[in-house]
């Protein structure tokens, strides 16, 4: 690995970083990092490996094909569900009771057991539901 591709990374890492409850289509990250000189390819190739290190999650909003990315925060982001705005883009982490309890229900009720690393609901938050 080049010099420069690991600049690249460390740029990436650092948005990403300084955003974590934000998620971003890899359009937005270019956009946003114009100014670093890195190329859409660059970002693409660079969000890849962060995704298989586990630093970054992929995330799809129902019914598009874009794809988001979003920075994993802590250790702690495993065990709860997190909750998307569809209008600010923001994530929220659900409380840990509440996951537990929404899991608890829809294993009860359908015996289906929702994969709480995975899930992201959507809809709208309080901010922007005023
Ligand atoms: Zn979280
Ligand atoms: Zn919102």
């Amino acid at each position: 690995m080049s010099v420069y591709t690991t600049k690249q990374r460390t740029v990436l890492l650092d948005f990403l970083q300084n955003n974590p409850d934000e998620v971003f289509s890899a359009d937005r990250i270019a956009e946003s990092l114009r100014s670093e000189d890195i190329s859409l390819s660059a970002i693409y190739r660079n969000l890849a490996a962060l995704e298989s290190e586990g630093k970054v999650q992929r995330v799809t909003k129902g019914g598009s094909r874009k794809v988001y990315y979003r920075f994993k925060a802590a250790d702690e982001c495993k065990e709860h569900i997190h909750l998307s705005c569809s209008k600010c883009g923001k994530t929220y982490h659900m409380p840990l009771p509440a996951t537990n309890t929404l899991i608890d229900d829809v294993k009860k009720n359908t015996d289906f057991e929702i994969d709480r690393t995975e899930t992201v609901l959507y809809g709208v938050c309080k901010a922007c539901k005023k």
